[in-house]
């Protein structure tokens, strides 16, 4: 098997590397490989890969987890992502749960990705940092990507034609909140088809929403494969509750993709929608001590934080300046001036807002 799938592998833009096959073949038993077509694997296996997505500077390679979960009966593939901005975990664990499923009762393929930004993971850092910050670059910002182009357009050019785009009829990328700050359960979906997508996942809110440039999620959506981004609450945890809520979700989706059997089974809370978002600010530097709470429900008005000084004197009282939803929080009091406090999703009546303001 190894064999065979190195001999499918293909090799970089390097010409040194194009006729030679992977010098190292495995590591501790897994083979590294430089394409994945989970469309060759043998039918009711789970297979494990390192895929190479490129070379560090010290030549080495940045390795990238991949399980491949082919079902005994043929289907749909659905990808499942996570860890592109690199202290973004919990989608790792929802991963690694669903990695366990018996290919017996499945029909099509998971193919699983338990995180895409190897430098990133390593230094707890969202960006893509394999030069220890001096860029910065956000890897969910440039696909597709470019084989052959520098650093991590190189990268991400790997990771969507070679793995990604060629492996998948639907995707959900996995992310949290970033450091210092939590989200509710919340999807992100472009069309109607990723709406029903996020629907079935279930979270506690959806923003529909046009998508920005460069995302995973987007990116995938265009090129014709419906796909969601699904935010898991904070970062830098393994949150329990959030990643048996994803691991059912997703389990609906495969449902409705037949690729489960069973039906699909409703799951609370009640998913709020919402296409219009405001975010509230610090108005200045200090400690912010929030007033409403992750997922609250908020009039237009009603205290949002008291900031206080390093003396622990009141500098300001921040209200909100809309009703609607909580979906985002600092979790961290140190605020400077414009720093995010909470945002707060909405839904517009106008119709320029349909498909997300
Ligand atoms: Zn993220």
């Amino acid at each position: 098997m190894i064999r065979h799938l190195l001999a499918l592998a293909i090799f970089g833009a390097a010409p040194a590397a194009a006729a030679a096959p992977s010098a190292a073949g495995s590591l501790d038993t897994v083979a590294i490989v430089d394409t994945v077509d989970a469309d060759t694997l043998p039918a009711g296996t789970v297979q494990r890969f390192w895929f190479r997505a490129g070379d560090s500077q010290l030549g080495q390679p940045w390795l990238v987890p991949v399980i491949v979960v082919r079902g005994a009966k043929p289907g749909p593939r659905l990808l499942v992502t996570a860890g592109i901005h690199g202290d973004e975990l919990n989608g790792i664990a929802v991963i690694h749960e669903l990695a366990r499923l018996e290919p017996a009762t499945l029909a099509g393929t998971l193919v699983l990705v338990p995180g895409l930004n190897t430098p990133g993971l390593l230094q707890s850092e969202r960006e893509w940092t394999p030069d220890n910050s001096r860029a910065q670059p956000n890897l969910n910002r440039v696909m597709p990507g470019e084989v052959g182009g520098r650093g991590i357009d190189d990268y991400a050019g790997r990771l969507w034609s070679r793995l990604l785009r060629r492996n998948a009829d639907a995707a959900v990328d996995l992310h949290t909140q970033s450091r210092g700050t939590a989200y509710v359960m919340y999807a992100f979906a472009s069309t109607p088809r990723t709406r029903r997508m996020a629907e079935l996942v279930a979270p506690d809110i959806i923003k529909l929403d046009r998508g920005e440039k460069g995302t995973l999620e987007n990116e995938l959506t265009r090129a014709g494969v419906p796909a969601i981004t699904l935010e898991l609450g904070r970062p830098e945890v393994f949150d329990d509750t959030m990643i048996a809520r994803a691991g059912a979700g997703l389990r609906n989706l495969m449902r409705e993709m037949r690729m489960l059997d069973g039906a699909i089974t409703p799951l609370p809370p009640e998913t709020f929608l919402s296409n219009d978002i405001t975010v509230v600010r610090a108005p200045v530097a200090g400690f912010a001590r929030l007033s409403v709470m992750l997922g609250a429900a908020v009039a237009q008005g009603d205290r949002i934080a008291v900031i206080v000084d390093a003396f622990g004197r009141e500098v300001a009282q921040v209200t909100a300046p809309r009703a609607g939803r909580v979906n985002t929080i600092a979790t961290d009091p140190r605020r400077g001036r414009g720093d995010m406090l909470v945002r707060i999703v909405s839904w517009s009546d106008d119709p320029k807002c349909a498909a997300g303001c």
